[in-house]
């Protein structure tokens, strides 16, 4: 999950970052307060900014942002020392959740890749029962199974390839999918699953912001948003304000072009699964990292599906099994329990559950198509 390089970047440039932001909004409001209509604004504002701290890490493969709302200005300090020890939690989930690295689930898939039956460490079995349970409830379309079909079309790191696998490969990969176990029940060992890796990629990062936000609770700042590229956590409140946040268009050419806004409540989490986060062009079409597990191939039908849900984990699983089962969607998600969707497909055309539909605020313009879910 983790580019190094990346992440020394992150941090010599952090110090940078926050200066300039920090002049920015300095010379921002500094303007503002010229202009006599927008001075009360503001006022507002830089009010309120005394009780935000924002801060930036890199961790999970991405820019992670946590703003928190303190009542009390004088907490920032201390918020921000939580900040500093979840993201040193974030790096280990990083070692330890990486499926080709040398920690926990890497020596796991070492062991596999021997042909053995391998032992899992305690520390990953709570997050593996989970997602065996959430797979199957999925159908088998979200599996956490997959690492060796994601690390065969390139997408296990960059730099991403430039053309599709040999399709026979994809099918000795999809044949050591057949023949390996479905299940995993919380036991010492699992396997052996000759040609077979697991991999989290679909549904870590969805933990990992769970067990962020429950710690950054612990530390005594239960109000905050911790966003991790469009993928987010939500606790609280912005004072006396719900936290808004921004659904991204899936064919913007930057990260802050949305196309839809919601408005949280308490303890909520935000998944969106895309096509344009990793991806190459190959003759005319687009390749991504979301592969369906029973084609060992990248599906097309949808551009992005975003599942706002209380468990992040659960959420994270959905988005992407969702995303696999294209046009079937609905039935996807009320097997799993996914009751608030928006899904863009592969015409840009929108379509939102009837749970969901009440709290989006689509751009002006825009319209989506209700959808009632079937009965589980
Ligand atoms: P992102 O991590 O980009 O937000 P997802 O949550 O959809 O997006 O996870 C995609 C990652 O999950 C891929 O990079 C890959 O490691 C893994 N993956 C791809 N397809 C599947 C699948 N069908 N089931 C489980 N994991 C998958
Ligand atoms: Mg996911």
């Amino acid at each position: 999950m983790s580019d190094p390089s990346a992440a020394a970047r992150a941090r010599l440039s952090n110090f940078w970052r926050r200066a300039l932001v920090g002049l920015f909004l300095v010379g921002l409001f500094g303007a503002l307060a010229l202009r006599n209509r927008e001075a009360d604004d503001a006022a507002d504002h830089s009010d309120a900014q005394q009780h935000l701290l924002y801060d930036e890490i890199y961790a999970l493969g991405t820019l992670i942002s946590f703003t928190v709302w303190v009542d009390d200005p004088a907490q920032r300090a201390a918020a921000g020392a939580a900040v500093d020890a979840i993201e040193r939690q974030l790096h280990d989930f990083d070692r330890q959740w990486s499926p080709w690295g040398d920690g926990l689930l890497g020596q796991f898939n070492q062991a596999l890749a021997r042909g053995e039956a391998a032992a899992l460490p305690a520390a990953l079995r709570d997050l593996a029962t989970r997602s065996f349970a959430l797979s199957a409830t999925s159908g088998g379309r979200f599996d956490p199974r997959i690492g060796n079909l994601v690390k065969l079309w390139g997408f296990a790191d960059p730099p991403y390839p430039s053309s599709p696998p040999q399709a026979s490969a994809i099918d000795q990969q999809l044949d050591a999918l057949r023949r390996a176990p479905t299940g995993y029940d919380g036991a010492e060992h699992w396997g052996p699953a000759p040609g077979v890796a697991w991999d989290f990629g679909a549904i870590g990062k969805g933990e990992a912001l769970r067990q962020a936000s429950e710690a950054l609770s612990g530390h005594g700042f239960s109000a905050h948003i911790i966003n991790a590229g469009g993928n987010l956590v939500t606790s609280g409140a912005r004072g006396d304000r719900p936290w808004r946040v921004g659904v991204r268009d899936p064919r913007a050419s930057n990260q802050t072009t949305y196309f839809a806004a919601l408005e949280t409540a308490g303890k909520e989490a935000v998944v969106t699964s895309g096509d344009y986060e990793r991806y190459f062009e190959f003759q005319g079409r687009r390749y991504h990292h979301i592969l369906d597990p029973a084609t060992g191939l990248p599906p097309a039908e949808l551009r992005s599906v975003t599942v706002l849900g209380a468990d992040a984990a659960a959420a994270d699983a959905a988005s992407t099994a969702l995303f696999v089962a294209g046009q079937r969607w609905p039935e996807v998600a009320a097997a799993m329990g996914a009751t608030q969707v928006l899904v863009v497909d592969a015409s840009g055309a929108l379509a939102v559950t009837a749970a969901l539909q009440p709290r989006l605020r689509l751009q002006p313009g825009l319209t989506a198509r209700r959808v009632e879910l079937p009965s589980p």
